[in-house]
């Protein structure tokens, strides 16, 4: 499956390729929000890994303008963020995000819940 990876932390957007790569899909990676929302309108993921904090759009930004775009909307997207609170895993999950993993974590974590959310 093809993924898009969208951290401002370049570290992060290696882990989480390697993570992938590692079990056979193919990954592309975003700096932020809006150059994540650049790469939708060329390339149709089938899922996205998603940052929260970020310069120049953040990740319930990039959900909140997701979830205007019905060809977007269908994409599963899964929540990566150091911050572990229910209000914004909440938050979240009411802009239409399937999945929640707060870093650090451990790769099988991740690829558990991809497994779980696109079966794969
Ligand atoms: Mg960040």
């Amino acid at each position: 499956m093809n993924f898009l990876c969208v951290d401002d932390s370049a570290t992060l957007r290696k882990i989480v390729s390697m993570s992938l790569t590692q079990i056979g899909h193919t990954v592309s990676e975003a700096e932020n929000g809006k150059l994540a929302l650049q790469a939708l309108a060329v390339q149709k993921p089938d899922c996205i890994i998603l940052d929260i904090n970020m310069p120049e759009m953040g990740g319930i930004e990039f959900l909140e303008e997701r979830a205007k775009t019905p060809a977007w909307k269908s994409i599963p997207v899964i929540v990566l963020t150091t911050q572990d609170e229910e209000p914004l895993r909440a938050k979240a999950m009411g802009l239409g995000a399937n999945g929640f993993l707060a870093k650090p974590f451990q790769k099988e974590q991740l690829q558990a819940t991809i497994k779980q959310i696109v079966g794969a």
